[in-house]
This record gives C-alpha cells, structure tokens and sequence, in this order.
C-alpha cells in the first residue's frame, strides 16, 4: 500500500499566492498518486499563521470544493516556525509522511518525487538542498554564508542551504514531538533526531507573487534564536574573555613593577593599572561562571529527550 503524505504548507497573508499553490499542489498530488507513489488519502494541508487578509477564507473555499485541500487555522499570528510545527504534529497523526514547504513555491514542487523516492530507500528525513543562491541578493548569500559559518563554530549541525522544505516520516515526527522547546528553530532540531538522513537538490525560483513576509528584522531575529536556542557557547566565550583579561593584569602587574622601579611612573599608576585589569578580568570570569550555570539550567529547561530509538528487535 502506498504512503498516505500530508503537504504542510504555512501560510501568512498569502491571497496573492494560495490559487496558483493551490493548482499546482493538487496536480502535483494526482501525479504522484497516477504514479502510485502514494495514496488517494493524500491531502494539501495549508496552516493560517493568523493572517490578517482573505488566506483562511481561500482556504476555507479550497476545502469546500475538494477534500483533498485540508487546513488549520491558527488563533493568531505565531510565526513561520511554530506554524509549520502545528501543521507537522497534525500531520504526525494523519500521515505517514509529511512534506512541508513554503506557500510561494519558491520550493520546486517537481523535488517532491526526489524525496519520496530517497523515503522508498529508506530515509526518514529527506533535505530539499539548493543548487546554488543565485536567486538571492548579494547582501542575502552573504549573510546566509556567514551565519551556516557561525552555526557551525558554535557547535550546531545544520545542513546547509536546506531551508524548512524537506520530508519527514511518521517516526521522524513523533521523534521530533517529544523535543519540548518553545524556542523553535527546526532545522536545527532536525539533524539531531537522527535516522538515516538524505538530500535532493532543486533550484530554488524566485516568489511569484506577492512579498517576502521575512523582512530583514525578522531574519535577523531568527538567526539570534537560532544561535542561541543551539548554543550556550556564547556564555563560555565570557569565561575565555575574564581568564585573558586576568592573564592580561598579570603582564601589566610586572610591567607596572619594572616601570616603577626604572622611575618612570607617577605615584600610584602601577597599582591602580593592575588592579583595574585585575578586576575586570576577575568579573568577567564570575560572570562566565555563573552563565555556565544558567546555561546548564537552560538545557534542562528545554527538557529533550536523551535517545531516540530507531528500531526494536522483539
Ligand atoms: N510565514 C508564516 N508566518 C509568518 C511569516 C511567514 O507562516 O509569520 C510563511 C509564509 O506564508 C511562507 C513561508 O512562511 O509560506 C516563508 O515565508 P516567505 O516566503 O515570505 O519567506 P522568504 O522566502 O522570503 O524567506
Ligand atoms: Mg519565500
């Protein structure tokens, strides 16, 4: 029997773009089910973020004239991350797979048998990796580029130029549900589930219609959250800093000495120079302690799970 997939699509002021996603979805899904690729139960499963124009009305019309359209309404706007969430934790006990992508088909809907084949072969999670960024603004590749550089320095997998179109199977999403955080960042969430893990690549086309609803503001915000919901690498970097600033007064302390005695200081610069090196450094390194601490809390907060378990031979 072939697999029941769920699209997951998050939606945000998109009445510009839900009729021609709506069309090629559904053709796409005929495909696939022409194709035997999977089943008839099947359905396109568009999440409102809140929208503030006519998105959940589309959506409401969508469903009225084919079952095959399904929707979640979200009671307001919750943002990209815990939309798509929503829409994958309902999918999660419908479907066997998910496939969740954006609503302005910048991601390649023909990527979908790709995936679905990498899923017939085994994998439980399959990335929708870029070919190249050369759709986007200079400005853009480059701080994507230095962000995946800084990801990766601060300790966190995330699989380059992958954004959130990708598959995941029934077992991925239940693994993916008992990561408690409220601060999302899926992708980087994802690669820690394990599971065998593959990619197809696809060219990423341009929004056909209406505008970006990720504003430089909120890019910028995410790739903070993503930093910091991954890492606690920051507050260490405070620890480092305090143990080079006290290493620091300890060469000023013999300095201050040896000027003094070559008579070349006014009276009391050497102590003071010492001791504001000294206690700057001191404060920094309690501080990078403490943060230690808070960083440990911070990790136990989030409550994720310790293993997940791929197979049981019984
Ligand atoms: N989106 C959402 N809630 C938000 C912002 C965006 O659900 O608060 C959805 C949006 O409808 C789209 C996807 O997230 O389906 C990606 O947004 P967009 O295409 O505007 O981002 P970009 O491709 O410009 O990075
Ligand atoms: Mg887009």
């Amino acid at each position: 029997m072939s697999a029941i997939l769920y699209l997951v699509i998050p939606c945000y002021n998109e009445e510009e773009m839900l009729p021609i996603t709506s069309e090629v979805l559904l053709n796409k899904r005929e495909e696939l089910i022409r194709l035997g690729k999977i089943s008839p139960e099947s359905r396109i499963l568009f999440v409102n973020d809140g929208s503030k124009d006519a998105t959940w009305d589309i959506i409401k019309g969508l469903h009225e004239k084919n079952r095959a359209f399904s929707g979640l309404n979200l009671s307001r706007n919750r943002g990209h991350q815990n939309a798509l969430l929503a829409g994958l934790m309902y999918a999660k006990d419908h479907a066997d797979i998910s496939i969740s992508m954006d609503a302005d088909l910048q991601d390649d809907p023909n990527a979908i048998n790709g995936m679905i084949e990498c899923y017939e072969n085994g994998c439980d999670i399959v990335y929708g990796v870029r070919d190249d960024r050369k759709e986007d603004t200079f400005f853009k590749r480059k701080s994507a580029e230095c962000f995946y550089r800084l990801m990766t320095f601060l300790g966190t997998e995330v699989k380059e130029n992958s954004a959130d179109f990708r598959l995941m199977s029934k077992r991925a999403l239940e693994a993916l549900s008992e990561f408690r955080e409220v601060n999302l960042f899926l992708r980087g969430m994802v690669p820690l589930l394990g599971f065998k893990q593959g990619t197809v690549t696809y060219k990423r086309a341009s929004r056909a219609a209406g505008e970006s609803k990720y504003p430089l503001r909120k890019m910028l915000a995410f790739s903070f959250e993503g930093i910091t919901s991954f890492s606690i690498v920051p507050i260490r970097m405070i620890t480092y800093l305090g143990v080079m600033i006290f290493l620091i007064s300890l060469l000023f302390l013999i300095w201050g000495v040896v000027q003094k005695f070559r008579g070349l200081t006014v009276q009391g610069w050497s102590s003071l120079i010492t001791s504001v090196w000294a206690i700057g450094g001191l404060i920094l390194l309690a501080i990078g302690v403490v943060g230690e601490y808070i960083g440990k809390i911070y990790l136990e907060v989030k409550d994720r799970p310790r293993y997940i378990i791929e197979d049981i031979l019984d």
